[in-house]
Formats: C-alpha cells, sequence, structure tokens
C-alpha cells in the first residue's frame, strides 16, 4: 500500500518583550541564573500575575499577519502538570478562547502556490530550564532549575494538518519566520530556543482522509532537524505499517546526533492537564477599532513585498521570493539598490557569490563581511563597464577579506576592464594571427568557431578587455 504523510506542527515563538508575561523581570537571555526572577514568576503563594499589554499587542499582530481572526473576548487557562522547571505546576496559557484562529499563510513548493491553515494563535509563558550536571538528565548526578526563562512570553502557533512532506514542513517554518521577522515580535534566533517546533506526524493510503495515528516529535529548533526528523518518522511509521503493526500514539524525541527520533512516553491528552480558567487574570477584551488600529501599524509582509519587488524592478517571481524570504534579506537588498546599484544585478550578485560565500562560512547575511552598501558600489562599477561581470568576481572574493572599497581594490589590483579600442584592436590582430585554423573555420561558415578566438582575446588580456567590445571587433574583422 502507498502512504501519504500528514503533518501539524505547533510553533512556539518567543515574543522580544523586554519583560515577562506577568512581570516586569527582563527576559535577555544568556543572563547569570536565576538573576532574572522575582516571587511573580517563582510562582510564590500569595502574588499576583498583571498581564504585559506588549505581549498582546504582538500576539495580535502576528494574528493578523497570518490572516486570523481576532476574538474580541479571550481569556488566560491554567493547563496543569507537574515539572521541576514549572514552579507554579501550571502554565499558564490558553485553552478555549485563544487570542487568534482560522488563519492562513501560503507557500512555495517547486513553484506552486500551497496554503497552510493555522488552527489558533494563542499566548502563554515560557517554562524555566534545567542545567543538568552531565550532559543529559539520564547520565547526570543533579540536575539545577534556572528560572531566568520561566514567564518569558511566547506565542504558539498551531497548523492545521495541511503538510505532506518535510519541505512543505520546511517552507511553512521559514515562512513563519519570516512574518514574525517582519512584524519586529520575535528575534526567531532558532539556536537561542527563540523560535521551535514540535511537529505531528502520521501516515494515512493514499487517496484516504481520515486522519492516521500520529507520534509528535517536541523542540526541533533547526531546519535541518525538522526535516530529518519528519523524513526519519515518515520511514520508520510506513515500516510498521508496512510490517501489519499499528502507530503508537506517543512523544517522540529527535536524537540529532544519531539521527533517529526514540519513544519517550505515551501522548498525554487535553483532558490529562485538566485545564480551568485562570482566575487571577482577568479577560483579554479588544474592540474592533483596536484591532483596525494593530492591522493598520502592520509593516509590509513577505508576500506584499515579493509582488513589490515583481512589479517595480522586473525581478522574476522565484528571485523576488527568495530576496524576500527573509526581512534581513529584504533589507539587504534595499540598501544595495539604494546606492544606485540595478535590481536586477543585485539580486543576482545577493543569490550567487554572496548567498555562496555566506553559506561556505555559516554566517548570516546581517554579518555579512561585505556590507550591502559595498556590493552596490561593486555592481555600479559593473554598470560603468569599469569592471567586467567576470573580473567582478575576482574583486567579490577579494573584498570578501578586504575592507577596502571595491573602486580602490580594482585600482590596486590592476583589474580596471580595457574599454580602449587601439588596445583591444591590437589584441585581436594578434589573436587572428596565431589562430588561421580557428579564422579558417568561421569564414568556412562554423560561426561558433569565433569562441575560441574570444576566449583568446580575453585570456590574453587577463579578464580585462570589455568582452562586448572584442566580439565586436572580432566580428568587424572577420566579416570585413
Ligand atoms: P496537542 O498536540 O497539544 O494535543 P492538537 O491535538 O490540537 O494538540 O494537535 C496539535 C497539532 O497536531 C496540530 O498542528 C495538528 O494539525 C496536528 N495533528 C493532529 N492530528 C494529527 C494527525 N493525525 N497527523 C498529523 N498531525 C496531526
Ligand atoms: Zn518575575
Ligand atoms: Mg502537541
Amino acid at each position: 500500500m502507498k502512504y501519504e504523510a500528514v503533518i501539524g506542527l505547533e510553533i512556539h515563538s518567543e515574543l522580544k518583550t523586554k519583560t515577562k508575561i506577568f512581570c516586569g523581570c527582563a527576559t535577555t537571555f544568556g543572563a547569570e541564573q536565576n538573576t532574572h526572577v522575582c516571587p511573580v514568576c517563582l510562582g510564590l503563594p500569595g502574588v499576583l500575575p498583571t498581564v504585559n499589554k506588549r505581549v498582546v499587542e504582538f500576539a495580535i499582530k502576528a494574528g493578523l499577519a497570518t490572516n486570523c481572526t481576532i476574538n474580541n473576548y479571550s481569556k488566560f487557562d491554567r493547563k496543569n502538570y507537574y515539572y521541576p522547571d514549572l514552579p507554579k505546576n501550571w502554565q499558564t496559557s490558553q485553552y478555549d478562547l485563544p487570542i487568534a484562529e482560522h488563519g492562513w499563510v501560503d507557500i512555495d513548493i517547486e513553484g506552486e502556490k500551497k496554503r497552510v491553515r493555522l488552527t489558533r494563535i494563542h499566548m502563554e509563558e515560557d517554562a524555566g530550564k534545567l542545567v543538568h550536571s552531565g550532559t543529559n538528565i539520564k547520565d547526570s548526578a543533579t540536575s539545577n532549575v534556572d528560572y531566568n526563562r520561566t514567564g518569558v512570553p511566547l506565542i504558539e502557533i498551531v497548523s492545521e494538518p495541511d503538510m505532506h512532506s518535510a519541505e512543505e514542513a520546511r517552507a511553512y517554518m521559514e515562512k513563519i519566520k519570516a512574518i514574525l521577522e517582519y512584524i519586529d515580535v520575535s528575534n526567531c534566533r532558532m539556536e537561542e530556543g527563540n523560535l521551535r517546533a514540535d511537529i505531528n506526524v502520521s501516515l494515512r493510503p493514499v487517496g484516504t482522509t481520515e486522519l492516521g495515528t500520529r507520534t509528535e516529535m517536541k523542540n526541533i529548533n533547526s531546519f535541518k532537524s525538522l526535516e530529518d526528523a519528519i523524513n526519519y518518522e515518515i520511514e520508520r511509521q510506513t515500516e510498521v505499517l508496512e510490517d501489519g503493526g499499528h502507530v503508537i500514539q506517543e512523544t517522540r524525541t529527535w536524537d540529532p546526533d544519531r539521527g533517529i527520533t526514540l519513544s519517550m512516553r505515551s501522548k498525554e491528552n487535553a483532558h490529562d492537564y485538566r485545564y480551568m480558567p485562570e482566575p487571577d487574570l482577568p479577560p483579554i477584551i479588544t474592540t474592533e477599532e483596536e484591532i483596525e488600529a494593530y492591522r493598520k501599524s502592520l509593516p509590509e509582509l513577505p508576500d506584499a513585498r515579493r509582488a513589490r519587488l515583481e512589479k517595480e524592478y522586473g525581478l522574476s517571481e522565484y528571485d523576488a521570493g527568495i530576496i524576500t524570504s527573509s526581512r534581513q534579506m529584504a533589507e539587504y537588498f534595499d540598501a544595495v539598490i539604494a546606492t544606485g546599484a540595478d535590481a536586477k544585478l543585485a539580486a543576482n550578485w545577493m543569490m550567487s557569490d554572496l548567498a555562496k560565500n555566506l553559506n561556505a562560512e555559516g554566517i548570516d547575511i546581517s554579518k555579512s563581511p561585505v556590507e550591502a552598501e559595498r556590493l552596490g558600489q561593486m555592481i555600479q562599477l559593473i554598470m560603468k563597464n569599469t569592471i567586467s561581470g567576470k573580473i567582478a568576481k575576482k574583486v567579490f572574493s577579494e573584498m570578501w577579506t578586504n575592507p577596502d572599497a571595491p573602486e580602490k581594490i580594482v585600482k590596486d589590483k590592476g583589474l580596471v576592464q580595457i574599454t580602449d579600442t587601439k588596445a583591444i584592436e591590437a589584441i585581436v590582430d594578434k589573436v587572428i594571427e596565431d589562430n588561421p585554423k580557428a579564422v579558417e573555420d568561421y569564414k568556412g561558415g562554423n560561426k561558433k568557431a569565433i569562441g575560441a578566438l574570444v576566449g583568446q582575446v580575453m585570456k590574453q588580456s587577463k579578464g580585462k578587455a570589455n568582452p562586448q567590445m572584442v566580439n565586436e571587433l572580432l566580428a568587424k574583422k572577420l566579416n570585413g
């Protein structure tokens, strides 16, 4: 039997507020353990929480940016469970009346648009962090708890089970990340755990619609793990079913070192948490006017920006999609063209040499040693015919380690393009004289033979002759 994978994601995103969701403690990452704590986030008796208004604002913005309906009446609930990183023994979250519901985002899969529906977005507090004496909970003699993260605001974005491959799940998560970055509500630093996903995977026979039994992998915090864990789980479940077995509904952990998922515990159900309304917090009332004001305050979002770049600069849909896929990319692009550089050249350079170099060194575009402004200057040298596109590659790789202005690099390295007709003509004449065979072939009707001659001229000029002029001069001489 052929199976289809069904995938739903629960994405947790830490909001970039200065203070925690129910108290005034700072949210800064990396502080000394247990220094950002107070009676409220430590859950001491007799204290009362107050909602950080910014959290509500950010959650509403996230809802609007993902086409959700914002609920005018929303409330907090207690999700009860016992674990040392949760001092109150309940997590203040939202149950039946989340802040936002029924949204969607579009993703691109092999050039085709696909819609992924969002079930809901709700607000909740993060838990603390266990610090083990060993490498994990099993091999540690002792574990301590750091409560700095306790009460850091989160939104949880729950998708419908609308994805069917690791690739789709990745594209969806990338889209959510981009949107959250554009609207500036989260730092989305996955390596710091700002953005993490619980992935739910099940299989069903192709052609059927009923959902199969799912497993859940929690706290996946890189795109690679997301894809690897999904692919592994699809394979594992396929084997179970093909052997005539049943998939067990459970929570599994993804072990990135071994590249496998491991059974952790049987999956809990909602009733296990004994959800109850949070009596210490008033409901969150949001008027239509407030919602409209938030809607108006949203910046241009990735899809709109993409459409604009296509229209305004004639970029292809694909290129515009890559350029707008993250806020940092989009802003870098804007900064490049602000120098006067051609938009298509800017997009090409960003997607080729720049992307290659960044990937090779695993650095983010915001830390690129070739800043947007210098790339813009270099592109202008191409536009002015000071250097050819080919020489520009050399200039670019020099710029990677040399902070000088591209113009200075071109001068210092003697890379200025030869556009002097006389100088090029001299080389052309010599090449014609030295390559009688190619000349004969060309004249005999093999027009392709000119390529070899162009190549010779470029070589002898050390790549500096203007290629267009070389072509023109050669054609003129050979046809004349
Ligand atoms: P929880 O995991 O907290 O119990 P839900 O039952 O609401 O919560 O489901 C959470 C996520 O799992 C959602 O993203 C949903 O789309 C997805 N999901 C639910 N059932 C399945 C299934 N059979 N296969 C794949 N994903 C599923
Ligand atoms: Zn506190
Ligand atoms: Mg879940």
